[in-house]
């Protein structure tokens, strides 16, 4: 079957729900040995201000290093142009901005409503087209709240499909649909992957970003694969959550989707053994912190390769 790209968000959406802040060297070391079991893309950090996220004050600097990590695409988060601006110096492959589908949660979260949100996408856009094609970061709009908000409850599928094609004309590269709640099932993947492929074109949507809060994680992967889904985002341990988003906890498992792929003889470059030993680094630096995932506690099946 087709390759899938896992992309770990476990140092940016992780590592931002949670108090604590991870000493710098304990981010690098986690980089480096996710790359190296075969990890191709890490969403590094959050180019949001120091004050109101401190665990993610370092992420130039991570950026830095992780761009030196052999064929790694380097992702950031970036809230706004400013943001966007940080991240084009600081070197990063990837910038992806969070677009609450949901407007009592943009408003909430970023205090912006749809239109100056748009806007805002537009002004990164033309940033990003300044730069030279070689340093040119590829620019994705995350569409969040997509499958449901905690504070409004139900999102029209119809909006998200408007908002998404507003976003592309903008000047998005692409657009990414985002469970930030954990509320979505897989019928309602589906049907929206499907929506959105049909109105933006099937190449720009190839991403999902979900949270497995009420344990759909990984069948909600699994349609989206079923509807040509190429890149699942994943934490390391189900590190993550969104504090905006309150009871939403918990990404993915990286070592549970990645068990999962390989199983289905889906190719992602991801060494099994070598991506358990990692979640080591996490307990070493955050001790007493809870870390999800079957495959870890179970370990692999008798006989089972490990390599997909
Ligand atoms: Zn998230």
């Amino acid at each position: 079957m087709t390759a899938v790209l896992v992309s770990e968000v476990g140092p940016r959406d992780g590592l931002q729900s949670i108090s604590r802040t991870m000493p710098l060297e304990a981010k690098k070391a986690w980089i480096r040995a996710e790359a190296e079991a075969g990890v191709r893309e890490i969403e590094v950090g959050s180019f949001v201000p120091p004050a109101l996220l401190p665990q993610m004050a370092d992420t130039a600097e991570l950026v830095a290093f992780a761009r030196t990590v052999p064929g790694l695409a380097v992702a950031v988060l970036v809230p706004n142009l400013k943001g966007a601006e940080r991240g084009i110096a600081a070197g990063a492959h990837k910038m992806s901005i969070p677009f609450s589908m949901s407007e009592t949660h943009s408003i909430r979260n970023v205090r912006k409503d749809h239109p100056a949100m748009v806007a805002e996408i537009r002004a990164i856009a033309d940033r990003v087209r300044q730069e030279p094609a070689e340093t040119r970061p590829h620019f994705e709009v995350g569409l969040a709240t997509a499958f449901g908000c905690t504070i409004e409850g139900p999102v029209e599928e119809e909006q998200v499909v408007r908002l998404a094609e507003a976003a592309i004309e903008a000047g998005a590269a692409e657009v990414g649909l985002s469970d930030t709640t954990g509320y979505a099932n897989p019928a309602q993947v589906k049907r929206l992957v499907r929506k959105v492929k049909a109105a933006v074109g099937p190449k720009r949507l190839n991403t999902l970003h979900l949270h497995n809060t009420r344990g759909l994680g990984l069948a909600n992967a699994l349609a989206g694969l079923e509807e040509g889904i190429t890149t699942l985002d994943s934490s390391l341990g189900g590190l993550g959550g969104c504090p905006a988003a309150p009871g939403a906890s918990g990404n993915i498992v990286t070592e549970d989707l990645a068990f999962m792929l390989a199983a289905m003889g889906i190719e992602t470059g991801i060494d099994l053994p070598k991506l358990l030993a990692v979640r080591a680094i996490l307990e070493e630096a955050l001790p007493g912190e809870p870390l999800y995932g079957f495959t870890p506690d179970a370990g692999l099946p008798l006989g089972f390769g490990g390599r997909a």
